[in-house]
C-alpha cells in the first residue's frame, strides 16, 4: 500500500520542475493538479513564476492537461487563462480522469507524469496507473475541510515512509 503512495520526485513547487529534466526522463506529457499546485486553493490568479514555467514547457514540447476534482467553472477559469486543456470533477484517485487526460494530450502511461500536492488523490491516482509521479508542496495552508482531514493521514504516511534525503513534504 505504501508503495502506491510514494512519489517518484519531491519538489517545492511547479517551477522547480525543470523541463530539461523531464525531457531526460522521457516525459512528454504532464497531468497537473490545480488547487494548491497551480494556484492557491480556489484562487484564480496564477503567479508569474508558474506562468513562465508553463511557457517553458511549451518550448520543450511537453504537453499539459489540468486534472482537478473541483467544478467546471473553477477549473475552466484557470486552465483557459493558461491556454491548456482540462478535466474537471476528476474524482482522483479514480483512474477514469487520468485516462481522459492522456487522451486529450495524446501521450501514454510511460511518457506522462502526474503532478500534484496530495498523496491520496494525485500520487495514488498516478501510481495506480503506473505513471511517474511528482509531489509538490501545497502553495498555501488554506484548503477544503476534507483535504485538511486527508493531510492528517498524509502525515502518518510520511512518518511511516523512508523519505529520500532532502525531500520536503511540509511547508
Ligand atoms: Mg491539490
Amino acid at each position: 500500500m505504501l508503495s502506491y503512495l510514494r512519489p517518484n520526485m519531491y519538489v517545492e513547487s511547479l517551477d522547480s520542475i525543470s523541463p530539461m529534466q523531464l525531457q531526460e526522463l522521457g516525459i512528454k506529457g504532464l497531468i497537473i493538479d490545480l488547487d494548491n499546485t497551480v494556484t492557491p486553493w480556489n484562487a484564480m490568479e496564477v503567479g508569474p513564476k508558474v506562468t513562465r514555467w508553463f511557457k517553458g514547457l511549451k518550448q520543450y514540447g511537453i504537453k499539459c492537461c489540468v486534472a482537478s476534482n473541483n467544478s467546471e467553472h473553477r477549473v475552466a477559469g484557470v486552465a483557459n487563462a493558461l491556454g491548456i486543456p482540462f478535466v474537471y470533477k476528476a474524482k482522483k484517485p479514480r483512474r477514469r480522469a487520468f485516462h481522459q487526460a492522456l487522451k486529450v494530450i495524446g501521450t501514454g502511461i510511460n511518457d506522462t507524469a502526474v503532478v500534484g500536492d496530495q498523496l491520496f488523490t494525485d500520487v495514488l491516482g498516478g501510481n495506480r496507473l503506473g505513471m511517474y509521479t511528482i509531489l509538490v508542496l501545497p502553495i498555501s495552508k488554506r484548503e477544503w475541510i476534507g483535504t485538511r482531514f486527508m493531510r492528517c493521514l498524509e502525515r502518518l504516511v510520511f512518518w511511516a515512509m523512508d523519505l529520500p534525503e532532502g525531500a520536503k513534504v511540509r511547508r
